[in-house]
């Protein structure tokens, strides 16, 4: 159904810069974030009315309830999005609205000779009659996870304007620098309440994600011996040369650019280095935790054979792991994907379950005792210029929402 306060919500939060910053070390992670957080999202929900609205200091995370319109207990849902936006130009976004749209032609973004063109971006052509947001070219849109955001806040208004709606007690929760990889980790998962959460941060309609990478991030310091290249024979130890030969004893068919679905990579994202050192950072994914363990495994031994070699530690290894996939842990409690399932279908939606080939927020808080699978937002293109989302598939969102609630209420009773 239609939310008339949806877009105008959603126009307003996009305006409002919240990027995150990987290289502060503040929490969370930039001002503007918990000024968004604080200024403009709390101040909405405690408008509206919902009980326990605050700042969770620790978490970095607006908290707010929606109470129980049943008298029987029920377990406690939680719903969470993202207050930050991504590493892209964010100052004075300026969101175009394009009401049906034609499902083929290219859209201009502002006056800029950027376009979206459905013959690049195929999803397009899915939203023929449909209200397409856009940014205006120079910034991103933000609606990663500003969907979200506007949604959730949404919901709420909907449910406490209809308590004749029958649920059980709702929390919700804006969290911060979902983009940066480090939010999820300072979340009060006691404090929060909840039972099961989902996270509110996805694709277009009908994508579930409850399937991630498990993932693990390495680096090596390599010390080299530099001497004048003149007398350099059987004395000089060239860092980069060591780093360049422990790269090309990895699989070389497993990397980001030549893997897809459900294969998993080494991927090289830093290497800098003179002939005295060297430095390299990796990330390793894989769907399966003991694909991880091998690939780690695979690691460690070259690293150790080739400083046996030199009969010294000339390569420093660092590694540690990152997240884990959730499927895991949610396959003891598929009630909770089920509950996701069973509310898309009765809004007539084709379920997605391709696995992410990513983590999400929910990934860490799964492990952390939250069980968290993330539904859709109607997130399209994320993280630059081309952002765009679509009315319609909000709309979608919060109708979900709305339906896993009285789900909850139903099959718990
Ligand atoms: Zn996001």
């Amino acid at each position: 159904m239609e939310y008339p306060n949806l877009l105008p919500r959603f126009l307003k939060y996009v305006q409002v810069n919240s990027r995150s910053d990987e290289h502060s070390s503040r929490f969370p992670s930039t001002k503007r974030e918990e000024d968004f957080q604080k200024q403009v999202i709390m101040t909405d929900l405690k408008t509206l009315g919902l009980n326990d609205v605050h700042y969770n200091q620790k978490s970095g995370c607006v908290i707010a309830e929606l109470p129980a319109t049943i008298d029987y207990d029920v377990p406690v849902m939680g719903f969470l999005a993202h207050s930050d936006t991504a590493d892209f130009n964010s100052e004075n976004v300026n969101p175009q609205i394009h009401r049906n749209y034609d499902g083929k032609s290219k859209i201009k973004l502002g006056d800029y000779e950027f376009y979206l063109d459905p013959e690049v971006f195929p999803n397009l052509k899915n939203y023929q009659g449909q209200t397409i947001i856009t940014a205006s070219g120079d910034t991103l849109l933000g609606g990663d996870d500003k969907c979200g955001v506007a949604e959730l806040v949404t919901f709420a208004e909907y449910l406490l304007n209809h308590p004749e709606i029958k649920h059980g007690k709702i929390r919700l929760a804006f969290t911060p620098d979902e983009e940066i990889g480090t939010g999820a980790s300072h979340f009060d998962v006691d404090e929060f309440g909840a039972d099961f959460a989902f996270t509110v941060d996805g694709e277009a309609p009908g994508k579930l994600d409850w399937g991630t990478f498990s993932a693990a991030q390495f680096e090596l310091d390599i010390q080299g011996v530099n001497v004048h290249p003149a007398v350099a024979k059987e004395q000089m130890i060239n860092a980069i040369q060591i780093g360049i030969d422990f790269h090309n004893q990895l699989p070389h068919e497993e990397v980001p650019e030549k893997t897809e679905g459900r294969q998993g990579f080494f991927h090289l994202m830093n290497f800098k280095g003179t002939v005295d050192n060297a430095h390299l950072d990796y990330i390793i994914r894989d769907f399966e935790r003991d694909g991880l363990e091998k690939r780690k495994a695979l690691i460690k031994e070259i690293v150790t054979k080739m400083n046996e070699k030199f009969g010294t530690e000339r390569i420093k290894l660092k590694m540690w792991d990152q997240y884990y996939n959730m499927a895991d842990e949610l396959a003891k409690r598929m009630d909770i994907v089920n509950l996701a399932r069973e509310a898309y279908k009765s809004e007539g939606l084709p379920i997605n379950e391709d696995p992410v080939r990513g983590g999400t927020d929910g990934s860490q808080l799964t492990y952390m005792g939250l069980p968290c699978p993330n539904l859709f937002a109607g997130e399209e293109n994320m993280h630059g210029r081309y952002e765009y989302t679509v009315l319609e598939s909000m709309y979608k969102a919060v109708d979900v929402m709305v339906k896993m609630a009285t789900l909850n209420a139903i099959n718990n009773k």
